[in-house]
Parts: C-alpha cells; sequence; structure tokens
C-alpha cells in the first residue's frame, strides 16, 4: 500500500500540472520519497528469499537426518541397555503404552536386517539384530502405509502389553529418498507361527494345555476393557488362526499380527475405525461373516467371531497332541471339506448350510484333556455367536484341565 501510494505521489510529481494550492517539492524530499519505497521493496523481497530458502534447509535437514542420522537418545546411552529393561522401565514410568517415538525410531534405524523369516499379506517379515539381540522386523511396502499405521496405533494401545501378546518394539518410517520404508519392530520368536510348530512338531497333553491356556489368555485380555486411567480399551483381533500366533521359547504362545483389529469405546459406544465388511481369513470365519449376518451395530459380535476362530485354532492343536505315542498329522481347519484356497461361497456352504464342523474324534474322550478341549470346541463353534463362550470362559475352563491333571498327578 505504501508503496503505491509513493508511486502514485512521484508520478504527480512527474507532471507538469500541480494540483491547485500544492505546495512544490524540495530535492531532499524527492530523494526520500524515490530512496524509501525502493530500499523497503528490496528488504521485502530479501525476506521472502531468506524465508524461502530457510524452509528448504528445514526440509533438506528432516530429509537428511531421515535418510542417515538415527536421533540419540538418553534412554538409549547405556550400551547394555536390553529391550526388555527398556520397555519395562517405559512401560512402568511413561503412559504405559511403549516407548518414546524418538526411542523407537533410533532402535529401528540400528538394526541389522539379517534373513527373511516369513511373507503375508504385507510385504516380509525378517529377523534382524540390534546391540546382540534377535527383533523381528514386518516390512510393510509404501502402499500399504495405511496398515502399517494401523498396526502401529493398535499395539501402542495403552495397557495392551501382555504376556501372551507379541511385545512391540517400535515402529517407524524411513525415506530413502526413493521411497519410504515402513518397518514394525517386535520380538522376535524363534519357533516362528504355531502353524510352523505344529507341522514340525507333535505336543505333549501338558504341552496342549499350557499352550490352549496362553492363547486364551492373550485372547481375554486382548477382549478385555478395563475401566480407569490405567485401563484399556477391548479389542477384536477379526483375523485369528495359527499363522497369526506365534510360539516362544518356553512353548508358550503370543497373538500377533493385530492389523485387522478393531477397539471399542464403551464411553461413545463406538468403534474406532469403520468395522469393513468381511476381513479375515475365509477359512477361519464365523458362520455370521460368511452368511452376512454379523451385527456390526455390538461389538460383541465382532468378539463372538474371533472364538469361533479359537475353536478352530484348538483343534488344530489338539490334533496334534500325542497320547499313547501317537497323533494326527497337522491338519488345517476344514482340511477334508473345502478345496486348498477357499472361496467364501465354499466356506458359506460347509459352515452355514451344511452345518459341519471339523470332526471331534471319539478317542478324545478317553483323555481327560482332549475331553475338555473337544467341549470348549464345541461351545466355540456354535451357530448362534451369542451362545459361544467368552475369552475368559475358555481361560478359567482350561485352567483347571492344569488344577484336574495337578491334583491326578
Ligand atoms: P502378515 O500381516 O503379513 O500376515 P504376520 O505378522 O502375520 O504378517 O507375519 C507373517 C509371518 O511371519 C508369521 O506367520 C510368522 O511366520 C512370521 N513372524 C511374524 N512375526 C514374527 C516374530 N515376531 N517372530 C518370529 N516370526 C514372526
Ligand atoms: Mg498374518
Amino acid at each position: 500500500m505504501c508503496v503505491s501510494v509513493c508511486v502514485s505521489r512521484l508520478m504527480c510529481l512527474a507532471c507538469t500540472e500541480r494540483p491547485a494550492g500544492e505546495a512544490s517539492w524540495g530535492r531532499l524530499e524527492l530523494a526520500a520519497v524515490i530512496l524509501v519505497p525502493s530500499s523497503l521493496l528490496c528488504v521485502g523481497i530479501m525476506l521472502g528469499v531468506c524465508t524461502a530458502h530457510g524452509q528448504r534447509c528445514i526440509y533438506s535437514k528432516a530429509r537428511k537426518c531421515d535418510a542417515e542420522e538415527p536421533l540419540e537418545d538418553q534412554t538409549l546411552m547405556s550400551p547394555d541397555k536390553r529391550l526388555k529393561d527398556l520397555i519395562f522401565d517405559m512401560s512402568t514410568s511413561g503412559s504405559g503404552s511403549g516407548l518414546p517415538l524418538l526411542v523407537q525410531r533410533t532402535i529401528a534405524r540400528t538394526i541389522v536386517l539379517q534373513e527373511i523369516i516369513g511373507k503375508g499379506r504385507f510385504g516380509e517379515v525378517w529377523r534382524g539384530r540390534w546391540r546382540g539381540e534377535d527383533v523381528a522386523v514386518k516390512i510393510f511396502s509404501s502402499r500399504d502405509e495405511r496398515s502399517w499405521f494401523r498396526e502401529a496405533e493398535i499395539y501402542q494401545t495403552i495397557m495392551l502389553r501382555h504376556e501372551n501378546i507379541l511385545g512391540f518394539i517400535a515402529a517407524d518410517n524411513k525415506d530413502n529418498g526413493s521411497w519410504t520404508q515402513l518397518w514394525l519392530v517386535s520380538e522376535y520368536h524363534e519357533h516362528g507361527s504355531l502353524f510352523d510348530y505344529l507341522n514340525r512338531y507333535s505336543v505333549s497333553v501338558d504341552g496342549m494345555v499350557v499352550m490352549a491356556l496362553s492363547i486364551a489368555s492373550g485372547l481375554a485380555h486382548l477382549h478385555m476393557e478395563i475401566i480407569g486411567t490405567q485401563g484399556k480399551p477391548a479389542i477384536a483381533h477379526r483375523d485369528l488362526k495359527s499363522k497369526n500366533i506365534l510360539v516362544k521359547k518356553n512353548a508358550t504362545a503370543v497373538i500377533a499380527d493385530l492389523g485387522l483389529a478393531v477397539k471399542h469405546e464403551s464411553i461413545t459406544n463406538t468403534i474406532d475405525i469403520p468395522a469393513n465388511y468381511r476381513v479375515g481369513t475365509k477359512r477361519y470365519m464365523a458362520p455370521e461373516i460368511l452368511d452376512d449376518t454379523l451385527n456390526m451395530n455390538s461389538f460383541e459380535s465382532f468378539k463372538r467371531a474371533d472364538i469361533y476362530s479359537l475353536g478352530l485354532v484348538f483343534w488344530e492343536l489338539a490334533q496334534r497332541c500325542s497320547v499313547r505315542g501317537t497323533c494326527e498329522d497337522y491338519q488345517l481347519p476344514y482340511y477334508d471339506m473345502v478345496p486348498s484356497d477357499p472361496s467364501v461361497d465354499d466356506m458359506r456352504k460347509v459352515i452355514c448350510d451344511q452345518k459341519l464342523r471339523p470332526n471331534i474324534p471319539n478317542q478324545w474322550q478317553s483323555c481327560e484333556a482332549l475331553r475338555v478341549m473337544g467341549k470348549i470346541m464345541r461351545e466355540c463353534w456354535y451357530a448362534a455367536p451369542a451362545a459361544r463362550l467368552t475369552a475368559l470362559r475358555v481361560k478359567k475352563t482350561v485352567s483347571q484341565v492344569t488344577v484336574i491333571k495337578d491334583v491326578k498327578d
């Protein structure tokens, strides 16, 4: 504005005809009128250029740091800190939802990848090393950014940590200049998935009970809402299967792959994401998902669908339970009823129309633990979702099997 006023003034000065009554301009005034606006113009231009340059500097610094320099954090200064200690320190002092983001980033950027250990829906899972410890790194492609973000978000739910839920360590998005690498770092379990484990080994009766109890405990914790500041929302998994359960060194299990999970906010009675229609693995889908009658308005529906899948996982486990030296070979549920990559239609015909379920062998009746496991399975597989057991009930029933066994021993 100031500049345009001055310019019009100058134009007036240039005119030979002056408005009547206006005083004539001295040399000093003339110089001031010309110099002040032009220097203001210069300052303005310089400021503009500098700001743009400054923004570029900050941006390129971020890129540089993104690509090369992990940010060091006080927490990681002590080189003998093991991951378990770090996570313990953080979860007891912090919000209970995991390591601070800067620490996560620093850990992720100092991991050295070793070998591929799995492939799933989203890219690859690697074994990596961090300060002499093994970790698992799930690498998402950049087009699956939403899945990476979602899984990281679920794992960082307040108070989710549990001995039977995969221990989350870090999430990191690293821009290497041409593409973005999305990492999810977790505890590494050398036995791999329950699917791999059961293909390789049979389990003793005790082993089956301990494994079943750990899976039920993990699911009960996931499903449970804990109210209060140190509470957690209820979470439904929505893709429970033997490939999404990992086996620990001590032959107990952790529930993994929380990418499709949904959380329930009980105060508003809402589910945190639009619970998209029919997700999960077809073979493990509950009848109400297959025939599209699942009640989306009730969170209980999602938990009940998980319970159906839990029954199938128990069946896979019990099949491999060795009694008097014999057991079945590993088989997927419904291996004898549907093709190898079944469609929803294939599954619906068997599960909803013919109402078939995996076979529960008669021999299971002669072993108390297997008899109880068989009964639990049936009560997880009811066509009516409301009739199924809850995860907490399954956990209690399995834990009583241990008690019966202990008493007998
Ligand atoms: P996706 O979402 O792609 O299915 P998962 O998280 O289910 O990925 O992992 C795929 C496979 O990678 C698993 O079935 C398992 O064999 C292996 N895996 C994943 N996480 C770990 C881990 N923490 N330790 C050992 N193996 C793992
Ligand atoms: Mg998976």
